[in-house]
């Protein structure tokens, strides 16, 4: 599907079933059948429209490949074998020397090759085109429908970008390699390699949250940016990486430096792999606690800046990525259920069509869909910030307000997704079980709910951005009661949120958030879909459980009938 593409055959997919024997006690009957293949581009006319209307459109090519590989039965088995065979870590050799390998199924390399193909890390920093943050989000957006392991190493690699650029003398000798597409496995120097891949870790044992925690030191070599670093993290996902980004004390302060896997001479750098964590979900994914002893690692920024540095020039394009991923996971889900319940029978009729199971799919359905646009919207955000304050003010909000309430959303979404499955959706055969494992975990990592709560509340503080906001919420006034209530509600809340401070700062991102929804369907979606969300989460025609919309029969066929895949 990709140029170039090799044919792994080391990677066998299910063979067909024996059906012509059939089964001495029973007929196999009212069975799903395996989710057919899709193009996740060209057959989401949800997705292909909002790409259009953001006028990333130039990247239709692109993303309708990326689409075809995404939606391929052989990625989905590769993503089943990939999390059913775990990463090994291997700390020695055969004869007792420290190795510190992390040995991967080849369906994780197969699908990180495919990643790395897809430009799904690089994209945005590659191309001259309008929107390339859009066009990569939409890539993004794919792949966390398929596989969400390699997510990982492929966000790092993208946010990393930015943080490298903003200190060309240290960052340059790493780009050209993290943005190639050849990926590339082996332990080599990273000059040696075709491509390169990166891992951060910056959590220590005592707190992730707060890093200025942080206990783990660098002392300088006297060689120009060179520093010597001793200490512990408690979490490092992907450490195969060929550069670990992480955080150390100076007698400056906290300062963010590079420490390759591999050194130019071909030797291991001293980062000890100890242990890797038996994690609920995230399972093809190595996520491992890290030690560094004496380790060589060059410093990026200015000396004992590293967390603001670190903020603003990597973890706000990670979190921009999350808000995305979380909307491609609860996609996912929707697709899911709806080819499950429109292949499957209960009292005689096809269980999609099923009254209660109809508002079911219609609350998933517009849920998905907000979360999208409001993912979308803040990638805009991110790519308009270059040309226009307003849109920096925004940014700024948006990017921690999206990660918050999508990564919050897409439990719900998957649990509800799996309960349409019925008993089967329990079993962890199902893509759905995976799904509902994995669902978690974006909102702990690049920071909490109650982070982004922070960094909302510090956005807010910035003369400018409250405007910015309530603009954009605005745009969509008075084509709805509910929606211009809600709005209005909002503005109050924004206007006296110098005193709701701390405690009431996921009640006030929760609200902002359905607000900017609300206004982002109105704008963009169909009548039904922006009648249906505007009464139920901003008007109280709802129960806060899924498939209690208050909305005729029709209205929910519709919104069904549009969200499911062509
Ligand atoms: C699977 C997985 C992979 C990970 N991979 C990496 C990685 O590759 N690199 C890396 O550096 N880290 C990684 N992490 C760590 C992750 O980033 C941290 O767990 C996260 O930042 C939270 O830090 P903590 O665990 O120390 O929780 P704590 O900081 O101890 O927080 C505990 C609780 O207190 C809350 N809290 C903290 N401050 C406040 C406040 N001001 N107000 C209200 N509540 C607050 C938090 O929201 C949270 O609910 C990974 C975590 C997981 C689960």
């Amino acid at each position: 599907m990709y140029a170039n593409d090799q044919t792994h055959d080391y990677v066998s997919v299910l063979p067909r079933p024996n059906v012509g024997r059939g089964y001495a006690t029973h007929e196999i009957e009212n069975m799903p059948s395996e989710l057919p293949e899709k193009n996740l581009y060209d057959d989401d006319r949800i997705l292909k429209e909002a790409i259009h209307r953001h006028g990333a459109g130039w990247a239709d090519e692109k993303l309708r490949v990326c689409g075809a590989v995404t939606g391929s039965a052989r990625m989905r088995d590769l993503a089943r074998l990939a999390n059913e065979n775990t990463p090994v870590l291997k700390t020695h050799n055969r004869i007792g020397q420290r190795i510190d390998f992390v040995e991967y199924h080849p369906a994780y390399h197969e699908l990180m090759e495919a990643a790395w193909k897809s430009e799904v890390h690089s994209l945005a920093w590659t191309t001259n085109e309008k929107r390339p943050q859009v066009a990569r989000a939409a890539l993004s957006y794919m792949w966390n429908q398929t596989e969400n392991g390699v997510m990982c190493p492929s966000t790092m690699s993208y946010a990393i970008v930015p943080l490298l650029r903003s200190d060309p003398a240290a960052g340059n000798p790493w780009l050209d390699k993290i943005l190639a597409r050849d990926y590339d496995p082996r332990p080599l120097p990273g000059n040696e390699k075709t491509a390169i891949t990166t891992a951060m870790s910056m959590t220590e044992k005592q707190g992730g949250s707060d890093l200025r925690a942080n206990s783990s030191r660098a002392v300088p070599t006297g060689n120009d940016r060179e520093y010597l670093l001793t200490g512990h993290k408690y979490f490092c996902s992907a450490p195969m990486g060929d550069i670990v980004l992480l955080t150390a004390q100076t007698e400056a302060g906290v300062t963010l430096f590079v420490a390759p896997r591999t050194l130019p001479d071909g030797t291991r750098n001293s980062i000890r792999v100890q242990r890797l964590k038996d994690k609920v979900g995230n399972r093809s994914n190595a996520s491992s606690e890290i030690e560094f002893d004496n380790a060589i690692a060059y410093r990026i920024g200015e000396d004992g800046h590293g967390i603001r540095a670190f903020i603003k020039n990597m973890t706000h394009y990670i979190r921009m990525d999350f808000a995305i991923a979380a909307a491609g996971m609860m996609r996912q889900a929707l697709n899911l259920a709806i080819h499950h319940t429109s292949q499957r029978k209960a009292f005689g009729r096809t269980i999609r069509d099923l009254p209660m199971m109809r508002n079911t799919l219609a609350d998933l359905a517009i849920e998905a869909e907000a979360a999208m646009l409001l993912g979308l919207r803040v990638a805009k955000s991110v790519d308009d910030a270059q040309m226009s304050e307003a849109e920096q003010h925004l940014n700024r909000i948006l990017v921690p307000i999206g990660k918050y309430w999508n990564c919050r959303r897409v439990s719900s979404v998957a649990l509800e997704a799996l309960e349409c499955h019925g008993g089967m959706g329990y079993v962890e055969e199902q893509p759905i079980a995976r799904l509902y494992r994995e669902a978690p975990l974006n909102s702990i990592w690049e920071g909490t709910s109650a982070v982004m709560g922070l960094d909302v509340m510090r956005a807010m503080k910035t003369d400018g951005a409250l405007d910015a906001l309530m603009n954009e919420i605005n745009e969509a006034k008075g084509a709805d009661r509910h929606f211009d209530a809600f709005a209005d509600g909002v503005k109050a809340d924004v206007a006296n949120c110098a005193e709701m401070f701390e405690p009431h700062a996921r009640r006030l991102m929760s609200r902002i958030a359905v607000a900017v929804q609300g206004s982002l369907l109105i704008r963009q979606s169909t009548a039904e879909v922006a009648d249906a969300f505007c009464a139920s989460r901003l008007g109280g025609e709802w129960a806060h459980e899924y498939g209690t919309l208050k909305f005729g029969d029709a209205g929910l066929k519709a919104i069904v009938d549009r969200a499911a895949l062509r």
